[in-house]
């Protein structure tokens, strides 16, 4: 008997009783109680346990309510001041499951918040008795080193994209710290230590992939959706899920010179002079981030982040200027892995701190900028981390036109934050009381903002795009009409549903 008979009559022979029973997703899914959660108009909803169940049955990923296994892990996001219990977290396992939770929440008129790396530092992307899409498990990297594209779903972390790409000898512009979302940092710009040489991480996206608000799939490049793909390029979370990325890599040198030159507070005002003229004369391999800090045991010290993405010897030679300032008090610059560059803040700006910022982008550096950065550091007393950091912009951030991508401040030579960190929930209100205080004699210096440093004003909404901002709101009105996509550095649609 060949072997494809035999198999078939030993089945006949076993009665169908043998078999499980076939069983629907959905009857396989018990079916929860009624679900009181928080309409996009902020009114108490009851979602139907029915509902609920039926929509757990459909996704291949998982659905969490406030007492599912996990539920309390998965609600976390890293800035430690936002403890929020949204309804229902949907963990989906692809694009097909982003699409059926969007789906769910429009029709239920559902507040819904979107999490990928969950760095917001506005707490936007945990809601509290909304649904919460938490895209973490949506994290795989993939290189394609002969068309030097990287392939990143809309959930992973930089990480993933630097260690891929880096394994090819490629890289492209990700964030300085290894545990932040790709997602959120693309679609808001994306600065990092190779921003100067390459642009910002949204001008190196050559794809997007997107779940849009009314639950539907669909590319945004050059050739399609060109005018969505436009307004991705820095519009944030707007518009829709990014369920993944295509990214333009570039080949670079896998050891870089890099690390800090830190020096004496009471040598910050002569650093920061020479710092800021010397830095509109450099090349785009050098990308240098300034911060100035002081420490809840009033240590007080100015660090530059330093990062030269071209031959090591090129770079020694530029940095050369640096180290004869002043002496630093610590120099930690050497040729270094850019992989370990990249993960070397990971353990400073670990997961579950306390965290309020305020943030502009400069104009230009003038002495009075550097008297009320120094004086805003030597005023700093509480039990709490504070700093003032200016991340680098320039190079070829600058290059592309103001109107090329709905990112539209490319002009300023730096982005300058301050900000609070504690962990003690008793100081809470000083903190966020002193970072405000320092920010009404900082931003004045500032026009517009970076929308991933957003926290909890919108009023500069329109100074931020400038003259993108009316094209934003006709997509915003084509895409999201109803705003069902508003927990983000908000463009409000022009006529919204409700
Ligand atoms: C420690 C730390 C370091 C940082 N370093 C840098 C830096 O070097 N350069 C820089 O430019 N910025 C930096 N940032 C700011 C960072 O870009 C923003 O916090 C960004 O929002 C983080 O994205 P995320 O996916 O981790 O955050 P999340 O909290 O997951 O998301 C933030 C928002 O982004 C949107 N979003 C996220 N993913 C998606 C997606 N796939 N589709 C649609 N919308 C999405 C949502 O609106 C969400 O509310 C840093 C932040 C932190 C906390």
């Amino acid at each position: 008997m060949k072997r494809r008979q035999f198999i078939h009559s030993a089945l006949a022979a076993v009665p169908a009783v043998a078999f499980p029973r076939f069983v629907s997703a959905a009857e396989s899914v018990a079916t929860p109680a009624d679900v009181e959660a928080l309409s996009l108009q902020g009114k108490e909803i009851l979602l139907k346990g029915a509902d609920v169940r039926d929509l757990a049955a459909r996704l291949r990923g998982e659905l969490m309510l406030r007492d599912s296994a996990g539920y309390d892990g998965a609600r976390k996001i890293w800035n430690g001041a936002f403890d929020r219990h949204p309804a229902l977290i949907v963990r989906p396992s692809g694009a097909a499951d982003v699409m059926e939770a969007v789906k769910f929440a429009a029709s239920n008129q559902l507040l819904l918040s979107v999490r990928g790396g969950g760095h917001s530092l506005s707490g936007q992307s945990v809601c509290e008795k909304g649904m919460m899409i938490d895209l973490s498990p949506m994290n795989s990297a993939r290189v394609d080193p002969k068309r030097r594209i990287a392939s990143i779903e809309g959930g992973a972390l930089l990480g993933a994209l630097d260690r891929e790409a880096l394994a090819h000898g490629l890289a492209t512009t990700a964030g300085t710290v290894s545990h932040t979302g790709v997602g959120g940092l693309t679609l808001g710009g994306g600065f990092g230590r190779l921003a100067r040489h390459f642009g910002l991480a949204c001008d190196n996206v050559r794809a997007i992939d997107l779940v849009t608000a009314d639950g539907k799939f669909l590319t945004a490049s050059e050739q399609e959706n060109k005018e969505l793909f436009w307004g991705l390029r820095g519009g944030g979370g707007n518009f829709g899920i990014a369920t993944s990325f295509d990214f333009q890599l570039h080949p670079v040198d896998p050891i870089m010179l890099g690390g800090d030159l830190v020096y004496s507070f009471e040598d910050a005002p002569k650093v920061l002079e020479f710092y800021f003229g010397f830095a509109e004369t450099q090349p785009d391999e050098l990308n240098i981030d300034v911060s100035l800090v002081r420490l809840p045991n009033d240590k007080r010290f100015l660090a530059l982040d330093i990062c030269y993405s071209g031959p090591v010897a090129a770079g020694e030679k530029a940095i050369a200027p640096l180290r004869a300032i002043r002496k630093p008090i610590e120099d930690s610059v050497k040729p270094t892995p850019y992989v370990e560059l990249q993960k070397s803040s990971d353990v400073a700006t670990a997961h579950g701190h306390k965290f309020y910022i305020k943030a502009g982008f400069l104009q230009k550096t003038t002495s009075a900028l550097i008297d009320d950065i120094v004086a805003t550091i030597a005023s700093a007393h509480l039990p709490v981390i504070n700093a003032v950091s200016l991340p680098q912009g320039g190079g070829a951030i600058a290059r592309v036109k103001a109107g090329a991508t709905a990112f539209a401040q490319r002009a300023a030579p730096h982005n300058m934050f301050v900000m609070s960190r504690w962990d003690d929930p008793a100081v809470t209100e000083e903190a966020g009381n002193w970072t405000r205080n320092a920010w009404k004699k900082l931003e004045p210096h500032t026009h517009g903002f970076y929308v991933n440093e957003f926290n909890d004003d919108s009023s500069r909404m329109r100074e931020t795009y400038g003259p993108n901002y009316d094209r934003m709101v006709a997509l915003k009105t084509k895409y999201d009409a109803g705003n069902l996509f508003r927990l983000n550095p908000n463009v409000p649609p022009k006529v919204a549903k409700a």
